[in-house]
């Protein structure tokens, strides 16, 4: 397998990939950006005003990676209360935001009944803002709470207002690698991750895929985890027509948690590598996010040439990553459009869906200068 069949669009085995990821990363990266221009639309790149709430902190999984989690006894733990919620919602309003993105911890001592009322609260209160909620952790979680089956639980966040679930916990789909000691023995399986998705799939929910490199995983685990993804994915499409809206990959961030030291990490020329790498094995997904919380604007700027066809969000809060040692907080939509716009592409604010929902007035955020260029 050479770069430029990849780029032609085959359709890599396994080995093929791991050939593949053996070579220099600008022939990775040029196959990964041809693909790229080929299969969305090759002039913009995207991004998405949004806001993330973490409605609560307390976690009985306790993952070595997580500097966000406490048990109910600490004294920070927390719940915020539907108002506080409804607040946060309304600064995104405010910013003309479009989704909000609700992930916690998994905490057992809230009923099935808080969610359901949350959700009904929301989507009375704002009708514009696309709730997407509850990783499939937490739907296990809920699951051991109410003895019900993930695709009951979710129907039934479904009909009280849920559009989406986040697509947290991918991190590497090998369970070797996410159940190892160092890292999250308790963990949510590779089989019960993919099952919950296509559950929310089957319904008609909206869906993204993750994933985390710098456990100390092998090549091959990681191809391994892609080609889980990609069979998923198949299925998702033949079956109800509605996969993963998109993948998007980070490093480990190992700063203040308690993996750090444990794992090695993983630096910017392996996150590039290894986006480059996904677009040309994940053939059937269209939309891959560069990811700049984790990453940083210039690595995540240099990504939309590996790969990546759209920025991701604004992130207006992000406890769980921000804790873990991300250097990189809330940023303004100027930053985004910024990066977009030196980079040669037009951006255009999306949905989650992927629609377009305006198209900046670069010149007012930027300056005439940049609008010209
Ligand atoms: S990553 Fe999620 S599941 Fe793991 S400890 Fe943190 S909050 Fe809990």
């Amino acid at each position: 397998m050479t770069p430029a069949r990849a780029a032609a669009g085959a359709r890599l085995t396994a080995d093929e990939a791991m050939a593949l990821a053996d070579r220099p990363l600008f022939d990775l990266a040029g196959a990964a950006h041809e693909v790229r221009l080929a299969r969305t639309d090759p002039a913009i790149v995207s991004y998405l005003i949004d806001r993330n709430v973490n409605y609560s902190n307390v976690c009985n999984v306790g993952c070595s990676f997580c500097g966000f989690y406490r048990t109910r006894r600490q004294q920070d733990a927390y719940v915020l209360s539907f108002e506080q919620i409804s607040h946060k919602l309304r600064e995104l309003e405010a910013v003309g935001g479009t989704r909000v993105l609700m992930q916690g911890g998994v905490n057992p001592y809230l009923p099935f009944s808080w969610y359901l009322e949350l959700l009904a609260h929301l989507k009375a209160a704002h009708p514009t803002i696309r709730v997407e909620a509850f990783s499939p952790e937490e739907i296990k979680g809920m699951v051991k709470l109410t003895g019900m089956s993930a695709r009951e639980v979710l129907h039934e966040l479904h009909g009280a207002g849920l559009d989406g679930l986040p697509g947290g916990g991918g991190e590497m789909l090998v369970d070797d690698v996410r159940h190892a000691r160092h890292v999250s023995p308790a963990r949510i399986s590779t089989d019960e991750w993919l099952g919950v998705m296509e559950d929310a799939q089957a319904l008609g929910l909206y869906t993204t895929a993750t994933m985390v490199i710098g456990f100390g995983e092998t090549q091959a685990q990681r191809i391994e985890s892609l080609m889980r993804l990609r069979e998923a994915q198949d299925r998702a499409l033949a079956s109800h027509g509605n996969g993963f809206s998109a993948f998007i990959a980070w490093t480990l961030q190992t700063e203040g948690v308690r993996i750090h030291g444990k794992a090695p990490g993983a630096g910017p020329t392996a996150y590039l590598r290894h986006l480059a790498l996904s677009r040309l094995v994940l053939d059937n997904f269209v939309n891959l996010q560069a990811s700049w919380p984790t990453m940083g604007h210039k690595v995540a700027q240099t990504a939309l040439f590996c790969g990546a066809n759209d920025y991701g969000s604004t992130m207006l809060e992000e406890n769980v990553v921000s804790q873990a040692g991300a250097k990189h907080q809330a940023t303004a939509e100027r930053e985004i459009v910024r990066q977009i716009v030196d980079a040669g592409f037009e951006p255009v604010q999306r949905d989650s869906l992927y629609g377009i929902v305006r198209r900046p007035d670069v010149g007012a955020l930027l300056g005439p200068a940049a609008a010209a260029a």
